[in-house]
Formats: C-alpha cells, sequence, structure tokens
C-alpha cells in the first residue's frame, strides 16, 4: 500500500471521530444543528473512504485487486447518499415545525466541544493539505480544503448555540442551513454513484481514440483488450496487448510512450494501467548459414557454416509449433557475400527482411557488428553442435517435441 493512503484513513477515522462527538453534543444540548452538522460529518467519511480506494487502486498495477470492489464502494456509497437525504429532511422537518425558543441545554460544556472539535480539524486539514501537496495528491488536498471549510459550519453552530445567552434562538435557523448542505452533499454522492454504476465504462468515442493510438505502434502486435472503468471520480483505463519485443525492457519503454500518448490526449483519464506479453507466433522462422561447394546445390547434407557473412547460402526453416514441425521452406543465396564492406550488417539486415527470427549456427558473434546488428532486430542468436543442416533439424525437432 502507497504510504500516503493511510492520511485517507486517518480522514475517515477523524471524520467518524467527529461524528460521535458532534451527536453527543447534539443529544446532551438539544441542538438541531449540531444533530445536522453530525450527519454531514459522516457524509464525509463516505468521501474519505471513496478517496482512500481511489488512491489504492489507482497505484495498482496488477489485476489481482478484486473488480467487485469498484461495484462495492460504489453501492456503499449510493446506499449511504439515501441516507444521508433522508436525515437531512428530518433534521430540515424538525426545524421547521420544533418552536422556534426550544431552548439549548449545557451551552459551556457544547461550547468547549465545539472548539475541541475545531481546533482538531484544523490541525488534521494542516496536516492532510501538507501530505497532499508533498506528494502530488489532488484528491488529499481536496479533501483537507474541505474539511476546512467545514470549520465555517462550525463557528456558524457555535455562534448559533451562544446567541441563546443573548435570549436568541438561532440554532434552529442554522440547522436549517446545515441541513440544506447536508442535503446538497447528499445529492452529489448519489449522482456520482449512479453514475458509475449505470456508466461503468469510458465513451466510445475515448476507447476508439485508445485504440487508434495502440494502432499506431508498431510494437503493438495485437490489442487483446481495451477497458475503462470510473471509481469515484477516478477513471482507469486497462489494456491487454502483445507485443513483439521480446526484451521486457524495451517492451516497458514503449508502454510508458503509449501511456503518456494516452494522458496527454485524454486528460480526463487518472491512470493507465497496460498488461503485456509476448506474442507467441505459431511459426517461427530460423535461418542457419550453410557451407555449399561451388559445383553443388544446398542440401540436408550441407555442413553448418562457421561463418556469418561469407556464408554463401542460408536455410530458412520454418519451426511450427502447433504442428511441432520443422521443415526447410528455401534455401537462399548470400546476396551480400563477395561485397567488401559490412557484410555481416548487411546480411542481418536481409534475413530481417524475411522475418527471420532466430539465427542458428556455429558462428562465434562475441564483439561482432552482426551480431550487435541480429540483436538490434531483436533476431535471436542460437549455438548449435549440429555439423550438418539434416541434423540440425533432428535436433530442432526432438527439442519442439520434448
Ligand atoms: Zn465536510
Amino acid at each position: 500500500m502507497i504510504p500516503y493512503a493511510r492520511v485517507a484513513i486517518y480522514s475517515c477515522l477523524v471524520n467518524l471521530a467527529l461524528m460521535g462527538i458532534k451527536y453527543f453534543l447534539g443529544e446532551i444540548s438539544g441542538s438541531l444543528a449540531l444533530k445536522a452538522d453530525a450527519i454531514h460529518s459522516f457524509a464525509d467519511v463516505i468521501s474519505s473512504g471513496a478517496i482512500f480506494l481511489g488512491i489504492v487502486i489507482s497505484a495498482r498495477k496488477t489485476k489481482i485487486f478484486p473488480e467487485g470492489l469498484y461495484k462495492v464502494e460504489n453501492l456503499v456509497a449510493l446506499l449511504s447518499s439515501f441516507f444521508i437525504l433522508f436525515a437531512a429532511y428530518e433534521i430540515g422537518h424538525e426545524a421547521l415545525l420544533s418552536p422556534s425558543d426550544t431552548p439549548i441545554f449545557n451551552v459551556q460544556l457544547v461550547t468547549i466541544g465545539i472548539i475541541l472539535i475545531m481546533v482538531v480539524a484544523a490541525l488534521f486539514s494542516r496536516y492532510e493539505l501538507k501530505v497532499g501537496l508533498e506528494v502530488g495528491s489532488p484528491s488529499l488536498v481536496a479533501d483537507a480544503r474541505h474539511v476546512k471549510t467545514d470549520l465555517l459550519s462550525c463557528l456558524v453552530i457555535l455562534v448559533g448555540i451562544i446567541s441563546t445567552y443573548m435570549g436568541y434562538h438561532l440554532d434552529r435557523y442554522v440547522a436549517l442551513i446545515v441541513a440544506v448542505i447536508v442535503a446538497q452533499m447528499g445529492v452529489q454522492i448519489f449522482l456520482e454513484a449512479v453514475k458509475v454504476l449505470l456508466d461503468a465504462t469510458l465513451d466510445y468515442a475515448t476507447l476508439d481514440g485508445i485504440r487508434k493510438i495502440l494502432e499506431s505502434h508498431d510494437e503493438v502486435v495485437e490489442i487483446i483488450s481495451i477497458g475503462g472503468r470510473n471509481s469515484g471520480r477516478f477513471k482507469f483505463v486497462e489494456i491487454s496487448l502483445t507485443t513483439n519485443l521480446k526484451r521486457l525492457n524495451e517492451a516497458h519503454v514503449v508502454t510508458s510512450e503509449i501511456e503518456e500518448e494516452i494522458l496527454d490526449r485524454y486528460p480526463n483519464i487518472d491512470k493507465i494501467l497496460i498488461h503485456y506479453e509476448p506474442e507467441h507466433k505459431n511459426v517461427e522462422i530460423v535461418a542457419t548459414p550453410l557451407d555449399v561447394k561451388d559445383d553443388e546445390s544446398p542440401n540436408e547434407k550441407s555442413s553448418i557454416s562457421q561463418h556469418f557473412g561469407d556464408a554463401p547460402y542460408f536455410a530458412i526453416i520454418d519451426r511450427d509449433f502447433s504442428l511441432k514441425k520443422v521443415s526447410i521452406r528455401s534455401y537462399m543465396e548470400n546476396p551480400f557475400k563477395d561485397v567488401d564492406k559490412k557484410k555481416g550488417v548487411r546480411v542481418a539486415e536481409f534475413l530481417f527482411e524475411h522475418a527471420v527470427d532466430e539465427v542458428r549456427s556455429r558462428v562465434d558473434f562475441e564483439g561482432k557488428g552482426s551480431g550487435y546488428a541480429l540483436e538490434a532486430m531483436n533476431i535471436a542468436i542460437v549455438t548449435t553442435s549440429a555439423n550438418t543442416l539434416g541434423e540440425m533439424i533432428k535436433q530442432m525437432g526432438r527439442n519442439l517435441n520434448s
């Protein structure tokens, strides 16, 4: 778990504590405004919880995180919104119906209690803002600012309670104001939850745009799936693809590029998860350099060359994984064998153009330009102990079937 996700849990706990204290103070004083604000704190618990889940989910890179949790989170929010709206209605209803001179009890104790609440909220808001700015988490910063604005309603409630000293009875009016604020929060939580539950995926135009970006990269061989989902106000895109890059660090560089491209184009997306795996070819093409005398043509008895750029012929071999069969497809004459310069590199390019996946030979490529060229083109280099082409094909066949 990322360390700053803890702060969102603290926010949950602080709001939970505030809810309890406000409710208790509301009970002993008979202040409707305090009871209304207790429900407000309950709504805050729900939104802090959503922020916590958002941070945790956005940090996950794997599929292990159960998908159902997103739905549970939104379902909990939906049910809570009903409760919040109902409670706001009850408070508002009572504020309107009860006599405006209903007395407030324990004014001194409640005043101290509210001041204590304000101190706790102010300190926590400062702490949360500091962490939020440090780690660059917009949701933590927003939560901290919200806690700070809540201080204002505490202040208004306090004024309402102290006003009883001067013979005024403002508590009912304050309760009405708080009830309206709480109702607004309830509606907001309701709408967000419904939106997410009804529209679990991103719109078609966005998904199609992402598909086009993926298709514009040659390294992406196949797009297995593109999925979008929301969690609270977080938008995620999950992509599964196969790549023709065999080395994982290369694949990682390319997927990071793709991620940035998508985020640049669609700034409303918060996180992209790309799962990639190398493509599984059914048939791989293997090339082997052969020594063939001038008066002979290449065949299975031809010996495998210890040269690469100088080899007169290359055998092109199909290794079929689904049929579990190794067979010679053709023989290619080496067009560069009499060239003076860089013949090794040119032959490597020639094989690359013929979609060769692997060079199997008795050549030592160590430190040679042709070896680097093959590596750069993602052509695997394999050493064989076989002397003739026929022998090598038999070996490859045994490897394939073992
Ligand atoms: Zn609040």
